[in-house]
Parts: structure tokens; sequence; C-alpha cells
């Protein structure tokens, strides 16, 4: 309720035009004179009220008050003045006060939950529930208005804050995913999945720094790739690739990585392995399941030719480095060439 919808409520009381209210204060006042009642605004009221008549039960009860006492007790006219003249605005008042309370509460738990920072308004919010706990509700109507404005205020503020978190929130997401792409792009070859040559080259002098005598290199190379290309088509020979990439990180152990270091060939380290037949039978794992993929033509039956690899495995020697290890593995897998091809050399 607004502050002119309570000055309506109190003016309905007395909706006589000002001859009508002259003439009821004409009776009042000499009832008043007669009785000794101090002139005051309850008093008024009260015998004002008497004159119009229209509350008989309120004139039964002054009747009584004159009759009993020499002066009119001040505690009786304000329990009359409540009961019979203000009740209505009082208990509307009351309730009015309680939801405004409840509301207060709410809102102060609500707000205290959500925007902990918030201290002026949480300010602002605990004064006016100090006011609303006194009895006199004057003040209510300014009390709801300060909160409207303080409520709209931190509305408007909770939504601009929304929207720029919201916005920071997708550009955060859209960065992040960027950001991931982008090491993805940088470590990962794209059509195989394993590591590119760049990350390779890197992860095998880190392993040949940490572990110097414990590094095994197992080089493989798809056998006459050039042919099934130009047989089945490029796109056909990139799924061949996909799915060596698939074998090989399938079949890794925690201290294995997979890289492609270019076209069909792709490099396997391994560290903290010391001997080589270990790394043999590592590589002779990788050759027996390559050669058992059965790749089919997409949208067909038709198994295509066997794959098969040449693999060559080298073993880290006091001195190596990137290169010579690598010249070994090459080697050796060259050699696995000239010897009929599908199969491992060391
Ligand atoms: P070898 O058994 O001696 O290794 O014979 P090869 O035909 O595999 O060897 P060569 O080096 O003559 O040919 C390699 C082929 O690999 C040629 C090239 O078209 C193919 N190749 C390289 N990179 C890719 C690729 O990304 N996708 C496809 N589909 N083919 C590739
Ligand atoms: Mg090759
Ligand atoms: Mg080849």
């Amino acid at each position: 309720m607004n502050q002119s919808e309570t000055r309506a409520t109190v003016l309905a009381l007395y909706p006589e035009d000002s001859r009508e209210a002259a003439a009821l204060l004409k009776q009042a006042v000499p009832l008043m004179v007669r009785h000794n009642i101090p002139p005051n605004p309850v008093h008024y009221a009260l015998w004002y009220t008497y004159s119009k008549g229209q509350k008989p039960e309120l004139n039964r009860h002054l009747d009584r008050v004159v009759k009993d006492f020499d002066c009119f007790p001040p505690e009786s006219a304000t329990k009359l003045f409540r009961d019979y003249i203000i009740r209505d605005e009082l208990e509307n008042a009351y309730a009015g006060q309680q939801q405004a309370i409840h509301l207060v509460d709410d809102m102060e738990r609500d707000i205290s939950r959500s925007v902990k920072g918030n201290l002026n308004f949480q300010a602002s919010l605990g004064r006016c529930l100090e006011m609303l706990e006194e009895p006199v509700n004057e003040r209510l109507p300014s009390i709801l208005s300060e909160l409207q404005q303080s409520t709209q205020l931190m509305h408007s503020q909770q939504e601009h804050f929304l929207s720029q978190l919201h916005a920071a929130q997708n550009e955060i997401k859209s960065l992040r995913d960027k950001l991931e792409r982008a090491k993805l792009d940088a470590t990962i070859d794209g059509l195989t999945q394993v590591l590119n040559r760049t990350t390779f080259t890197r992860s095998l002098e880190q392993a040949l720094n940490d572990f110097p005598q414990g590094v095994a290199l197992v080089m493989l190379d798809i056998d006459h790739f050039k042919q099934f290309n130009d047989q089945y088509g490029h796109p056909l020979g990139d799924r061949v690739l996909q799915h060596v990439g698939q074998v090989l990180l399938n079949s890794l152990t925690p201290h294995a990585t997979a890289a492609r270091y270019g076209g069909e060939e792709f490099c396997i380290i391994l560290r903290e392995c010391t001997d080589l037949t270990s790394a043999y039978d590592y590589a002779e794992q990788l050759r027996l399941k390559i050669q058992s993929l059965r790749i089919k033509a997409r949208g067909t039956d038709k198994v295509l030719d066997t794959i098969t690899a040449s693999f060559g495995v080298a073993l880290a020697q006091p001195g190596d480095n990137l290169e010579s290890l690598l010249t070994r593995a090459d080697d050796a897998l060259y050699q696995a060439k000239r010897n009929g091809r599908n199969q491992v050399h060391r």
C-alpha cells in the first residue's frame, strides 16, 4: 500500500462534507467540555464519532466511562480509539507489516545466498526490518518505497552482472576449446591420432636424457603402400593409416609412446627398456596385430588386401643420441624390407 492509499483509507472513516463535519463537532465539543475531557486528537475523534451515533457500542462504552470516572482515563481513550476508530486500519497494517517482514526476511536470505558482496543492500534491508518492528505504521510506505528502490537497483545490477557473467563464460569456453584444439593440433597427428613428428622428436630426446641406457626404438613402415593407394585410392589408404594408428594406441604400455614419423612410417619409444628381446617381442606383437586387420571398403563386405608392415628395432647404447638411435632403427627396418617384408629386424 502506498502513502496516498493509506490516507484514502483513513479519510474513508470521515466521509462528511465540511458543513456536516462542523455540525458534528458542535455537538462533540460541548460533550467534552461537560465531561472535562482534554482536547486532543484521540478525544476529538472519539466524541466526534459519538456524535455521529453510527457505532452504538462505542457510545455505550463512552457513556459508561464518563459515568464511572471523574476524569477520562487516557488508557481507556487509547483503547477505545484503537478498538472502534482505527481497528481495521491496524489489522490491515499489522498484516501488511507481517507480510513485509516475511518478504524482507526471504529477500535478505536469498540475496545473502546469491550475492554475498552486496553489503549496502543488506544494510538497507536491515534498517527497514528494524523500522518494521515498531508498532506504528506511518513509515511503512516510505520503508517499502526505499525497499522497492534498492530492490530495483539490485535487480538491474544483478541482471547486468549475470549477462556479463554469461558473456564471460561463453568467451572463456570458446577460448578454452580453441586452446585445447590448438594444443592437440600442436602435438597430435590429425589423421592417425598418435603423436606428430615434432612431439615425437622432443619425447625421444627427453627419454634419452632420462634413461640413457633404457630406451628402445621401434620403427615400422607399411609394406607396398604405394601399390595399395594405387589400387584402392588415397581415401582408403588414409583409413589404413587410421587403423594402424589405432593398433599402436591400443597396444601402448605406460612406458610406451607412439608417433607418426612421416607418410606411412611410425615409431614407438619404449622407456625403461634395457633388453632388445623385449623390444623385439613388442614389435612382433604389433606386426601380428597389423597383419590381422580386416579392413573393408565402406558400404561393402569385401575385405581389402592384407595389410602388413616391416619393423626395425634398436636399443640405446652409451653415447647414443637421437640421430644415431634413429639411424640404427632405420637400418634394421631396411634390413626387414630386404629380407622379404612383414617381419621384425633388430
Ligand atoms: P615399401 O614396402 O618398400 O615401403 O613400399 P611402399 O610403397 O610402402 O613405399 P613407398 O615409399 O614407395 O611409398 C609410400 C607411399 O605411402 C606413397 C604415398 O602415396 C603413401 N602415403 C604417404 N603418406 C600418405 C597418406 O597420408 N595417405 C595415404 N593414403 N598415402 C600416403
Ligand atoms: Mg615409407
Ligand atoms: Mg612403405
